[in-house]
């Protein structure tokens, strides 16, 4: 059973071919540059990677292109022969709390959310739209990054302005990055031998978008991303947390206007806005080579993280694991040794070697929270999703 899951962006399409038997993965891509003139594919499969350029106009060539290269390769004779396809929809909104087999009526309501993530689910529809052109007659699913968070009680969610603007324009916490916390929190009770339902954690995933989770019984009560992927933590080009007031000056004192603010907050903030790199490879270097902006970059990305754990703690009173994943979460040791420094007091101890040395565990065995170290993988966790309908 082959199960193909797309991650469709304004100018990529990203896929992953798995076989369902063994949750094998048969190839995977990456068509970058969309309408460009420089457009490019990658693709892997069997240990060997191809780069092959070709000018590719829109969403629907790309797919074409996609199904050409994985049957010239002998790896899929063509889309058809899929028992599914699962594509990443970043915001679902109030009507998608969970995953949904794709028809007319939820094309439509993912368009109804465009104004809830221009930047992204304008991006998203244009993947599935490619795909029912292509291969009106597979099963297509579509897996939200908020729906995991749907058990966010409104205390939470619910943001301190007029109650109307919640009720009629429905603006509240909706949180992202739902199908990474929710795979790493399934990782984590395996690792642990508990079931998801009694485990309090904390996950932390940290790439260039960086969002943080507390998950209480299993399930999200709590993150730092908001409305959109803009809230909480300092992230590679986003601000994250902010005064809105500074969003008043700036508009008022400064003549910036919608489209200034936009841009300035995400693309141009962020550990970027503070050091000019956002890459933390590049930032780490600069630190170590005495670069002092560098060096404050690091002390506001890790501070802040810092207080989000400190504020899940009393969110959820007991905790019993910490997860670091993504990009910066599983590979910067050092980003984790400045976020658990001095953390005792919160049951909270790190063992430097196993930080150091790549382990899946990196608490001391005197911490009496565990800290783990989990590899996100959030294409099989959509592939599976599919699984559910079939
Ligand atoms: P995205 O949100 O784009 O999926 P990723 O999860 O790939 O992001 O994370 C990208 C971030 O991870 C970048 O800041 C990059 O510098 C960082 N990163 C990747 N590998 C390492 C590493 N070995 N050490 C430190 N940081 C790393």
């Amino acid at each position: 059973m082959k199960i193909l899951v797309i991650n469709s962006g304004s100018s990529s399409l990203k896929f992953s071919l798995f076989d369902m038997k063994n949750e094998e993965v048969l190839a995977k891509g990456a068509i970058e540059r969309i309408s460009e003139e420089n457009s490019e594919g990658i693709f892997v499969s069997g240990g060997e990677k191809e780069r092959i350029k070709r000018r590719i106009k829109d969403h629907f060539e790309a797919v074409i292109w996609a199904e050409e290269i994985l049957s010239e390769r002998k790896i899929l004779e063509n889309f058809d022969s899929l028992s599914a396809i699962g594509h990443r929809v970043v915001h679902g909104g109030e009507e998608f709390t969970d995953s949904v087999l794709i028809d007319e009526r939820v094309t439509k309501k993912i368009r109804s959310l465009f104004h809830l993530a221009p930047l992204h689910n304008p991006a998203n529809l244009a993947g599935i739209e490619a795909f029912f052109r292509k291969a009106p007659s597979v099963l297509q699913v579509a897996v939200f990054d908020t729906a995991f968070h749907k058990t966010i009680p409104l205390k939470a969610s619910v943001y301190a302005l007029k109650y109307e603007f919640y009720e009629k324009y429905k603006i509240k916490r909706y949180g992202f990055h739902g199908i990474s916390h929710r795979y790493v929190a399934k990782e984590a009770a395996k690792y642990l031998k508990k079931p998801l339902k009694d485990l309090n954690l904390i996950t932390l995933h940290l790439g260039n978008g960086a969002s943080v989770a507390a998950i209480g019984g299993g399930e999200s009560v709590d993150t730092s991303m908001g409305m959109t992927p803009l809230e909480g933590l300092v992230m590679g080009t986003r601000c994250g947390d902010l005064d809105p007031g500074v969003l008043i000056y700036l508009m008022q004192e400064k003549g910036m206007d919608a489209d200034d603010i936009e841009r300035v907050l995400n693309k141009e903030s962020g550990l970027k806005g503070l050091c000019g790199m956002n890459d933390l490879r590049e930032i780490k270097r600069a630190f170590d080579a005495g670069d002092e902006r560098a060096k404050l970059a690091l002390e506001i990305f890790c501070y802040r993280i810092k207080k989000y754990i400190g504020a899940y703690f009393a969110v959820l009173s007991r905790v019993d694991a910490l997860v670091f994943t993504a990009g910066i979460g599983e590979n910067s040791s050092f980003v984790r040794e400045e976020v658990l420094r001095d953390m005792e007091f919160f049951g909270l101890k790190i063992d430097k070697e196993a930080n150091d040395s790549g382990k899946t565990l990196i608490s001391s065995c005197d911490s009496k929270v565990k800290v783990l170290v989990v590899k996100t993988d959030e294409e099989i966790e959509i592939a599976r999703e599919c699984l559910r309908f079939l």
